[in-house]
């Protein structure tokens, strides 16, 4: 079995798909491993580190990939780097699929087994596997870390001899796992912390973490939360309801992080310009949906835009990227994770169950075809 770690070619990517951690583990699962040289760079892993956990280093991602049975990136391989794999081989990436069909069909025409781990289920066994939650994680830390860079004042209260200086107040909108690892950071780094969220269950979440939650909490709010845990789309009318109250709450906030997101949509649109034109310079607001449109008007993606009444807009695009190296070495445990269910562990060969629930929910084209029903081509 030979595992291939291929470099990013997307230069705003600097994560990595393996650290020689989990390098040491293939080989212990009896597979041989080689790394496109460069690969770990931008994540502070140099070459001489695989090597030294037992990685072959190749100059290429032709090199690389050449008769490799499993191929692991960070992102879903270019067109041009297709012809390179083998057919057959196992492409384990964030596929990022939605709105990119033809990029999915180009893999199904390379013959290679795409798989998505994004879409892994939420489910116990493949809690070790969730990208999007160990990504999530350190998102929301870094959101934190990042408003309080441009923040110009400090974050907890400090009582000095020159005076008091008073702690900042923070609003978290979207308690999922960014959200709450933003309210526990603002809260280990001195500010006052509310947040809200469309889910009943984040309430006692975000109390259990010491901040206060803010919602229009009727009828609608409590029977919010479908059956996997993730937010619906709210009504017209408890949007409206929940947008005055969030207006009148953040023009009195220092800084907001808004994580909001409702999967296969575009971010709703929480924090109009007048609710930021209604806060007091100097305040910041983070949006990490900025990838998918924004949570807040007039947030561009990777600039930290200054509104007219100094407030600042910081809209980083691959937050993850941020902390390049924590970030690829939990990327990576959680793709070992799941590579270790695709072997035999006493032949060390693979042996791919091609019905087991989270190979069913992840893997997108197979033997030429794209297989997962949310991406079959729309019957005309
Ligand atoms: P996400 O990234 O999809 O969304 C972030 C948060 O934004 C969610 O909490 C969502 O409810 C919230 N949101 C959406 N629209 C909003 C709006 N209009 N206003 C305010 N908030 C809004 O979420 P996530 O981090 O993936 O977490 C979703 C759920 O899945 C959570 O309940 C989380 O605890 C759960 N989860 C379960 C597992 C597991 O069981 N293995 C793993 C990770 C997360």
């Amino acid at each position: 079995m030979r595992i291939a770690v291929l470099s990013e070619t997307d230069p705003a990517e600097p994560r990595v798909a393996a650290v020689p951690e989990t390098v040491k583990k293939y080989k212990a699962l009896g597979a041989e491993v080689t790394v496109q040289s460069g690969a770990g760079l931008k994540a502070g892993v140099p070459d001489a580190e695989y090597e030294a956990a037992g990685a072959s280093i190749a100059p290429d991602a032709k090199a690389a990939a050449d008769g490799a049975d499993i191929v692991l990136r960070v992102r879903r391989p270019a067109a041009e780097e297709l012809p390179a794999l083998k057919r057959g081989a196992i492409v384990i990436a964030i596929m990022d699929p939605y709105g990119h069909e033809a990029e999915v069909k180009a893999m199904a025409d390379a013959g290679v087994s795409a798989i998505a781990m994004e879409l892994m289920p939420r489910i116990t066994r493949a809690q070790v596997m969730d990208v999007l939650s160990s990504q999530a994680n350190l998102a929301g830390y870094r959101a934190v870390v990042d408003g309080a860079a441009v923040y110009g004042r400090a974050l907890p209260m400090m009582m000095t001899a020159a005076g008091t200086v008073p702690a900042a107040r923070i609003f978290v909108m979207g308690a999922g796992v960014a959200g709450l690892q933003a309210i526990a950071t603002a809260r280990r780094m001195g500010a006052v912390v509310t947040a809200t969220d469309v889910r009943p269950a984040a309430k006692e979440q975000v109390e259990s973490l010491g901040a206060k939650f803010v919602a229009v909490e009727d009828d609608e709010f409590k029977q919010a939360e479908t059956a996997g845990g993730y937010a619906k789309e709210m009504s017209a009318e408890y949007k409206k309801k929940q947008a005055e109250l969030v207006a009148s709450h953040i023009a009195k906030q220092d800084i907001v992080v808004t994580t909001a997101l409702i999967p296969g949509r575009p971010a709703p649109k929480l924090v109009t310009a007048d609710m930021v034109a209604a806060m007091r310079p100097g305040s910041v607001l983070v949006d990490l949906a900025v990838e998918r449109g924004g949570n807040v008007e007039g947030v561009k993606a990777d600039e930290v835009v200054e509104t007219e009444k100094g407030v600042k807009i910081v809209g980083y695009a691959n937050v993850p990227g941020r902390l390049a190296a924590t970030s690829s070495s939990l990327y990576a445990r959680n793709l070992y994770a799941f590579v270790e269910t695709l072997v035999d562990k006493t032949s060390k060969a693979l042996a791919v169950k091609w019905d087991d629930e989270l190979v069913k929910a992840t893997c997108l084209t197979r033997d030429g075809a794209v297989v997962h029903p949310n991406f079959q081509p729309k019957a005309a």
